[in-house]
């Protein structure tokens, strides 16, 4: 909310037209509001889009028009994943607590990690730590990097056989030996918690079907547009990136929520054209700052879900992360958008677990 005060002028001389001014000519979407208690008259004015330059006049009846400009530089709202998946977190805890009281058993989670790549194995620990947080039983295989393909095989099958285990997570990339396919599709389809079985895939694509899970990158972009209650259905939604595990599920998403959706890829032409048309952007390339603020409709809303390691030299790390999407630039032009980090990652962990409650509530049909 910013405001301007107009000397000299009273509240009950005021007969004001109000013309708001996108930077690029169009009429903005603004709110301005008189506040009547206050002498000298004030103004305030809030935008939902990105107003550069608001330009007042009062035509009172006996006073000459006045007119005032402010140059403001808009900044989008930011769309607070941490606080968010902090909230599903408790809520998840609170059902946890529920069930096990109800009919004493808790949801279980086992993750199957191979190799020894650095940050697969801070995915596999914070994962962990998630489901000890909110009372899931975690069980964790780590196998060598040259662990036969069957090894994966046989601890999935236990797991698929055993009821205390109701979601299993591979973690990827598997070393480049195994068929990532073979063992995603050995994973039982009611224990598929990541959503990537080729069959929740294929039913979240097909109309009149439900996948048991949806992945959990996707979900989560989809409840942070929800819980910040930006409309999807009819809105023009934009996907850049089309991979299995998040661009690709999350188009399918969207248009299961009635949004006409674009998708663009590393072939598409013009993917700055076809980007400014969207209400809605879901970017999901793993290109550091790509998306520019010149490829932004105005009040568009962003969730990038991108994480990008840019080299800093001030930071104690060497190194920041970035997302997809310029933010600095964005922010002058979308409505809401997304930081990162603490936008879409913390997200994906409240979502893994939220699809473990679901998948014990499921099997033991506790409503
Ligand atoms: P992939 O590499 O599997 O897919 C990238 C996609 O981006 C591909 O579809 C590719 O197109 C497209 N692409 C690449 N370059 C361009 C370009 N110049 N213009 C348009 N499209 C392009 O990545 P992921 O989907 O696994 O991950 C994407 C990003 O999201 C990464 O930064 C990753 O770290 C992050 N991520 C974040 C998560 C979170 O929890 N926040 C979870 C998972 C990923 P094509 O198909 O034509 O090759």
């Amino acid at each position: 909310m910013a405001s301007i005060k107009l000397p000299g002028f009273s509240s009950s001389l005021i007969k004001a037209r109000f013309l708001p001014f996108n930077h690029d000519g169009s009429r903005g979407n603004t709110v301005v509001c008189i506040r009547r208690d206050v002498d000298p008259l004030s103004l305030e004015f809030s935008s939902t889009n990105s107003l550069r330059t608001l330009s007042l006049r009062s035509y009172a009846s006996s006073s000459p028009v006045i007119s005032a400009k402010l140059t403001t530089e808009a900044s989008a709202k930011v769309i607070d994943g941490k606080s968010v998946a902090k909230t599903i977190r408790d809520e998840v805890a609170a059902e946890v607590s529920r069930m096990k009281d109800a009919i004493g058993v808790a949801p279980g989670l086992a993750v199957i990690l191979v190799g020894n790549k650095k940050d697969s194995a801070t995915y596999v620990r914070n994962k962990k730590k998630a489901c000890e947080s909110v009372g899931i039983n975690s069980f964790e295989v780590h196998l060598p990097e040259d662990s036969a393909e069957q090894e994966v095989l046989k601890f999935i099958s236990g797991f698929n056989d055993d009821p205390t285990v109701h979601g299993i997570l591979v973690q990827l990339p598997l070393p480049s030996h195994m068929n990532e396919q073979n063992i995603l599709n050995a994973v039982s389809l009611e224990k598929d918690v990541d959503g990537f079985h080729p069959l929740n895939i294929g039913r979240l694509a097909m109309r009149g079907r439900d996948p048991l899970f949806v992945p959990c990158t996707p979900k989560g972009c989809v409840e942070l547009l929800h819980r910040y209650g930006v409309e999807i259905k009819g809105k023009r939604a934009v996907v850049i990136g089309r991979s299995n595990i998040v661009g690709m599920p999350a188009a399918l998403l969207l248009q299961r929520e009635d949004a006409t959706v674009s998708i663009v890829h590393s072939r598409t032409k013009n993917p700055e054209e076809v980007t400014r048309q969207a209400d809605i952007i879901i970017s999901a390339v793993g290109q550091p700052n790509m998306v520019r603020g010149n490829w932004i409709k105005p009040g568009a809303v962003i969730i990038d879900v991108g994480i990008n390691p840019v080299e800093d030299s001030k930071s104690p790390r060497g190194y920041q992360l970035v997302g997809d999407v310029c933010y600095e630039e964005a922010c002058k032009v979308a409505s809401a958008i997304t930081p990162v980090p603490g936008g879409v990652g913390p997200m994906t962990i409240a979502m893994l677990l939220s699809n473990t409650l679901i998948s014990a509530k499921r099997m033991h049909n506790f409503q």
